[in-house]
Order: C-alpha cells, then sequence, then structure tokens
C-alpha cells in the first residue's frame, strides 16, 4: 500500500471512472474517508491530503480524535450503530447521523439537537436491504411510516438514506441492493413534501463504491482503500 495520498488519489481515479461510466460528475460524489480504529494522527494526515469529510463508527472514539486535534477542517460523518445512550454526545460531536434507524433513537436526538443547537442536524435515515438479521436498519417496509413521523421534528432533517448490504466477493452481486435503497429514496421524494431535500445515498465502501456510484451513490464510505487495513477490529 502506498501512503494516504497516493491511495486517496487511486480512490478518486476509480470514482471518476465509474462517474464516467455513468454520465455522472465527480463532484456529485462525497468521499467519506473511514477512519475507525486509526489514530488521530491518520486522521491530520488525511486532511493534509485533501480529505475534508471523516467517518467515525464509534461516539468515544471519534470523541477523543476531535479533544486532540480541535478544530480541524473536517465535517464528521457518524456511520457506526447509535446507541441510545450516546445520543448526547454524539449530537455535540457529529456534522451528519447515517444510521438513524429506529424512531426512540429520532425522538431522543430530536429532544437533545432542540435543546442545544439552533439548526436542525441533518440525517439518513439506515435501511436493511437483504435479510441479513444481524445488521441494523429499518426494514424496507416500514421506511416510510418512519420517515413520516421523523420529518415532523424540527431538530432533524432527512437528507437521504443509507445502507450497508450483504457482503459479496464479486461486488456485482451487490448491484441489486444499491439499486434497491436508490429505488427507495425514489418514492420518498415521491411522496416528501420537501423532496430537494432528499440529495444523499450513503452507499459503497472500498471494494464495491464503483458499482454504488454507479447506482447512484452521492456519498461512499472508503476505509481499506485509502488507509490500509485497520490496526484491529473491534467488531
Ligand atoms: C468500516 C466501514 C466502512 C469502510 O469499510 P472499508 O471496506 O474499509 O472501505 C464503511 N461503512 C461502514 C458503515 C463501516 O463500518
Amino acid at each position: 500500500m502506498g501512503g494516504i495520498k497516493e491511495n486517496l488519489r487511486l480512490v478518486r481515479e476509480r470514482v471518476a471512472r465509474a462517474c464516467e461510466r455513468s454520465n455522472r460528475s465527480p463532484d456529485e460524489i462525497v468521499i467519506i474517508g473511514v477512519t475507525k480504529t486509526f489514530d488521530a494522527s491518520v486522521v491530520k494526515e488525511a486532511v493534509e491530503a485533501g480529505i475534508t469529510h471523516i467517518g467515525e463508527n464509534y461516539v468515544q472514539e471519534a470523541r477523543s480524535k476531535k479533544e486532540i486535534l480541535g478544530n480541524i477542517p473536517v465535517t464528521w460523518h457518524m456511520i457506526g450503530h447509535l446507541q441510545s445512550n450516546k445520543a448526547k454526545q454524539a449530537v455535540q460531536i457529529f456534522d451528519w447521523i447515517h444510521t438513524l434507524d429506529r424512531l426512540s433513537l429520532a425522538e431522543k436526538l430530536n429532544r437533545l439537537v432542540s435543546q442545544q443547537k439552533d439548526k436542525p442536524l441533518p440525517v439518513l435515515l439506515q435501511v436493511k436491504v437483504g435479510q441479513e438479521d444481524t445488521k441494523s436498519g429499518i426494514a424496507p417496509d416500514e421506511l416510510f411510516r418512519l420517515y413520516d413521523e421523523v420529518s415532523q421534528m424540527e431538530g432533524l432533517q432527512i437528507r437521504g438514506l443509507m445502507t450497508i448490504p450483504p457482503y459479496f466477493e464479486n461486488p456485482e452481486d451487490v448491484r441489486p441492493y444499491f439499486r434497491q435503497l436508490a429505488d427507495l429514496l425514489k418514492r420518498l421524494k415521491d411522496r416528501s413534501d420537501r423532496p430537494e431535500l432528499l440529495t444523499e445515498l450513503s452507499m459503497g465502501m472500498s471494494h464495491d463504491f464503483e458499482v454504488a456510484i454507479e447506482e447512484g451513490a452521492t456519498m461512499i464510505r472508503v476505509g481499506t482503500a485509502i488507509f490500509g487495513e485497520r490496526p484491529s477490529c473491534r467488531r
């Protein structure tokens, strides 16, 4: 593996080629560098290499990195499962939450944002595509109800959908899941009073983001392809 800067260049090339194939502009794609289990110094290096969006999976870990890094110019994305008892810290730390998957969490976040912030928190609803019982996310047939409830909440602004599909060796096999998420977003827009807010599809990781882009991803979450193998796996 080359350094972060070289890896990022390669990822950007892959993004550009996927965009070409699908008649999209690379400007439509936000690359989120996923730094879970890496030190704060790695986040700093990533920012020096040109990364402006960072994804973290654990509230506590993100918090300690932010304490070390201070006002580093980064948009922080929560991409891991969010426990309700971490909601308060999450609201303080993150600019985006990708993993809103239940009403009770939405109610809690909404209350916290209303108390602490003067503008709504951008959130994505995490959808479980595929049948894996272990993955978090709301079932597709419950999505519209959750959307209707959360879209009433003044502290939260639903900006789109996120998914972690089942893992396949061959990225082509993931395509139907990405397509399903894109289709759900279309259907949400159709029923929404404010479809112009529903712009984001957070899908695609190191080994399958090209397919995700071809299917409409606007935010890709890339760890290994930029930072190399993770030093330890906490999952
Ligand atoms: C770890 C993680 C990623 C990054 O995975 P890579 O395969 O290393 O790119 C993306 N999304 C989520 C939700 C993750 O937990």
